[in-house]
């Protein structure tokens, strides 16, 4: 068999303590998870069902490489957030067996166009152009559950030139892991590979070219990446 061209390389992002790598499928997003965060968005933190939205495995940036400050925003936000990575898939999942998908966790950031998400809100147009780009989704070495453990408590923290912008705890997400894992599975069929970014806390805000992001989650390896100008 051949194809009509040369399919792109499998995306990855590095395994601690291994030479293995893990291969990206799809990216999932929580929207809201956090009280605090949904309230300087201007929502209601009530518990409402968890959402989503997605981001291509292209917008993965790993290995400490630059993000490049994407096009058509002067308004590009930080957000940090608890990547779940998983390893096997299925639909209908019950949330009893759900951890029994995930293969690792690790410290990713959500880059947002919060410019263009503001005017697809204000138009209820989707989210793609404000959530989806190149470099959208920087993600930090992932630790296996087998070594880890569940993470139900962890300090979670962004620093921007050595400043700290966000800081929370993932004991504050509204959904969690099993849950949003068991919601997910009966909307998509959730794939080997699949990564999902499960919101993030208050503090977001804007990143600049030459900022140099540092993102946190107690017990994982750090996220370190800088901005720069294109
Ligand atoms: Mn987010």
């Amino acid at each position: 068999m051949s194809y009509v061209f040369e399919p792109r390389d499998v995306i990855s992002v590095p395994v601690a303590g291994s030479t293995e790598r893990f291969p990206v499928n799809n990216l999932y997003c929580v929207g809201r998870n956090y009280a605090d965060h949904a309230i300087e968005m201007g929502a209601d933190p009530d518990r409402e069902a968890p959402f989503f939205f997605m981001k291509p495995a292209y917008a993965v940036l790993s290995d400490d490489a630059e993000m490049n400050y994407p096009s058509h925003s002067s308004d590009v936000h930080h957000e940090v957030e608890l990547v779940v990575a998983l390893h096997h898939g299925g639909t209908n999942i019950s949330v009893d067996e759900a951890m029994s998908l995930v293969y690792a966790y690790g410290v990713g950031v959500d880059m947002t166009r919060r410019d263009l998400q503001a005017e697809a809100k204000q138009k209820s147009r989707p989210w793609e152009a404000g959530k989806t780009f190149r470099h959208a989704a920087p993600c930090a070495a992932l630790h296996k559950l087998s070594e880890l453990g569940q993470l139900n408590e962890a300090s979670i923290t962004l620093r921007i030139n050595g400043e700290t912008r966000q800081t929370g705890d993932v004991n504050q997400m509204i959904w969690k892991v099993p849950e949003i894992i068991s919601r997910l599975s009966e909307l998509f069929v959730l794939q080997p590979g699949d990564m999902i970014y499960t919101g993030t806390p208050a503090g977001v805000g804007p990143v600049l070219p030459g900022d140099q992001i540092t993102a946190h989650i107690a017990g994982l390896s750090e996220l370190a990446f800088k901005v720069s100008s294109s």
